[in-house]
């Protein structure tokens, strides 16, 4: 058993949060402070002083040396450059700690070594990172001892974002304005501010760390790129909420003690459908707030898992032929005075300002859709959306029956008169209590469904940030309010205005509304009809961010400017080429130097032993012949697949940049390494298990 601690006194004793400020901070500059997180405005300097003071005083205490501005550049991961707290050497030789408002509020790390998309090359390298005041401030523990770790958004010299932070801070002012104009038309005096909130659902797998480092696959892609499938997947459904292994449950204790304390309020975990295959859920909070708690649960998984000789891939297809894992994004709207925007009450159908948000997601998703499947476009993610598993790479949205039903009477009369009310579930057993069944339901295959008081955006990639599939929920949700207060501030009837324009919207944009099977043929078909569109992989996806519609989408909210987004384009595209490299390579290294000599291995062996079977007895060697044929055939496609695919690589990797690049790499490389794993996988059924070099996908997912 592990030490016992209370949840109560741990949660958040590491977080520079709002009660550790109202205690250490004067009154003045503690209400000055919230005024700047509520305002939005600037912290002057007098004030950041005293704070960082505070700030480092009481990072000290927890045993902190150094600071941190933490930022996410476009790399994928967040990054973090420690400086330590003391000052020049004085006359006597000693040192102070100190903290000013200056290095609290704003860092200059180089941003030469972070992908620009191009602003490097038309603006100066400098790169400024300015402190997100609405996410607090964190001390991490690390074997060394601890830093005080800053939130913070990361801007060229120019001011252009080259970060996950700063359009997502953007996106929120803007469906704050914007939904809050359309409250005001309807009538709401009171609210003063509307935030989306995000709940972000992470799956991962966890394998032994022993195994891992036997795969150079994993070490260097985070995924298999060989492997055969084992007698056993996920065909019994016996994982998905199995009971969870003691080594997990001891991993999971301290994943949570670790997130706990750092204020992450993690709530719900699981196991998932794979084997080896796990969730963790927080508690939603705030979208800017949610996105770095989800990158603090992706490092601490790593971490923990190094801890108990796990490693936990976050990659979306480990393995292939298995449930991959991606990343749920739960988001509703809320207003200051409690009015979650998304709540249906008991019957939807009066309620007005529910209908009106409601219809005015729907166009914001049909008109955008492409926009939200790139948000959720990666390089790992191109093997789940539009391949084989949940969910579709084609988006539509899942309202449940009441909600269709609503939406059904709204364009066919004009009118919505009724609501569908909850049924009783009869569970037939006296002892049990008979349940109210769901009104909204579930639907496990849709990509953004709507779950009671929220929409469930389905389609984000595991490792993946959650900035930018909210970047782009918030804005096109602030291009529907916008839009619809429009209309409101110059109705004359107001109350007639709204229900005209909930019908219209409906009526417009009832074809992205399916509440079927997403996984069935039929849906593809059909959704092909709807004109709604199929973009299978990522590279085919980036492009919405190019086109003048996404510029005059996101210029007029001022969450990108054009040059912005054209960066971002250069960026998808690069990565996604380089990540295709990187793999390629690794599989030419790993045929090249591991599979073909373990078969020459085996077929020697093999060759051998029939020479000395015929030489003993005579006996009859037709088995062995057989399978040396096979195996000796299989080695020969393999050099073959292996000569082909270092060609296209070494072809890809000498092309310049951009699109043409990326569109090869999917084309002609991924094809290539697609030909290579096929004969080496046939092999690894025959070859001998000892002589195998590597782990099996059963090794790896049952034995953990
Ligand atoms: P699931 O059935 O998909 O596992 P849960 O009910 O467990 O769904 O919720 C998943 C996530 O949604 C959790 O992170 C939860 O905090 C979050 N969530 C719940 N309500 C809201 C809301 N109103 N807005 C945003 N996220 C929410
Ligand atoms: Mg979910």
């Amino acid at each position: 058993m592990s030490e016992q601690f209370s949840v109560t006194e741990i949660f958040g004793e590491n977080v520079f949060n709002d009660s550790v400020m109202m205690e250490r901070l004067p009154k003045k500059v503690y209400k000055k402070l919230h005024e700047v997180i509520e305002s939005g405005a600037e912290l002057d300097l007098p004030t950041a002083d005293v704070i960082a003071h505070e700030m480092k005083e009481w990072a000290i205490e927890k045993g902190a040396t150094h600071y941190t501005h933490w930022f996410q550049p476009l790399t994928g991961v967040t990054a973090e450059k420690h400086d330590a707290f003391i000052t020049a050497p004085m006359d006597n030789g000693k040192v102070l700690m100190s903290f000013s408002g200056k290095e609290l509020i704003k860092g200059e790390p180089d941003a030469s070594s972070f992908p620009s998309g191009g602003l490097r090359a038309t603006f100066e390298a400098r790169g400024y990172t300015a402190w997100d005041c609405t996410s607090p401030a964190f001390v991490r523990h690390d074997a060394e001892g601890a830093t005080l770790f800053i939130p913070t958004a990361f801007c060229s010299y120019t001011g252009e974002a080259l970060d996950q932070k700063t359009p997502l801070l953007r996106s929120m002012e803007a469906v704050n304005t914007q939904a809050l104009r359309m409250l005001r038309a309807l009538g709401n005096t009171t609210s003063k501010k509307v935030t989306p909130s995000v709940g972000g659902e992470q799956e991962y797998f966890i394998v032994d760390r022993q195994k891992y480092l036997q795969r150079k696959d994993l070490i260097f892609t985070g995924r298999t790129l060989f492997g055969a499938m084992p007698p056993k997947g996920q065909e019994m459904d016996d994982h998905y909420f199995g009971s969870i292994r003691d080594r997990i449950v001891a991993f999971m204790r301290d994943v949570n003690k670790e997130l706990w304390k750092l204020g992450v309020s993690a709530k719900t975990q699981h196991n998932e459908v794979a084997p080896a295959q796990h969730e963790l859920a927080p508690i939603y909070a705030e979208c800017n707030v949610a996105t770095d708690h989800n990158q603090l649960v992706m490092e601490t998984l790593k971490k923990i898992a190094y801890r108990h000789d796990l490693h936990c891939l976050l990659h979306e297809k480990p393995f292939a032929g298995v449930n991959g894992s991606g990343k749920h994004n739960n988001w509703s709207l809320t207003t200051d005075d409690g009015i979650n925007l998304l709540d249906p009450g008991k019957t939807p159908h009066e309620n007005i300002q529910f209908l009106l948000v409601l219809v005015c997601i729907l166009k914001a998703v049909d008109e955008h859709s492409d926009l939200l499947r790139a948000s959720a476009a990666d390089v790992g993610n191109d093997h789940r959306l539009g391949a084989d598993e949940a969910p579709p790479a084609i988006l539509s949205v899942f309202l449940g029956e009441q909600l269709e039903d609503v939406i059904e009477q709204l364009v066919s009369t004009g009118e919505a008169t009724h609501s569908l009310q909850e049924q009783v579930l009869e569970t037939g057993v006296s002892t049990l209590p008979d349940f109210k069944k769901d009104a909204t339901d579930r639907n496990r295959t849709s990509p953004f469904a709507f779950t009671g008081n929220k929409f469930e955006f389905r389609m984000v990639g595991s490792k993946d940030s959650l900035a930018l599939p909210n970047v782009v929920l918030n804005t096109i949700a602030a291009e529907a309010f916008s839009e619809a207060a429009d209309i409101l501030e110059k109705a004359d009837d107001v109350s007639e205005a709204c229900h005209d324009l909930i019908k219209k919207y409906a009526s417009e944009h009832q074809r992205i509304i399916f509440n079927g099977n997403g996984y069935a043929d039929e849906w593809v078909k059909e959704a092909e009809k709807r004109g709604l569109p199929n973009i299978k992989n990522m590279v085919d996806a980036v492009p919405a961010f190019a086109t003048d519609k996404a510029a005059a989408l996101f210029e007029k909210f001022g969450v990108f400017t054009k040059t912005e987004l054209d960066s971002r384009v250069e960026i998808e595209y690069e990565t996604y080429a380089k990540t295709i490299n990187i793999e390629a390579k690794a599989m030419i290294d790993i045929a090249s130097k591991q599979i073909i000599p373990a078969v020459i291995k085996y077929t020697t062996t093999l060759a051998n032993s029939i020479n000395a079977v015929k030489a003993a007895c005579d006996a009859d060697v037709s088995v062995q012949t057989e399978l040396l044929i096979e195996a000796s055939d299989l080695l020969s496609d393999v050099k073959v697949a292996l000569a082909k695919l270092s060609d296209v690589e070494e072809k890809g990797s000498k092309m310049e940049g951009g699109r043409e690049q990326a569109v090869y790499f999917r084309d002609e490389v991924v094809t290539a390494m697609e030909a290579l794993r096929t004969p080496v996988d046939k092999l690894e059924m025959i070859v001998d298990k000892d002589m195998w070099p590597m782990p099996s996908y059963g090794d790896l997912m049952f034995e953990v």
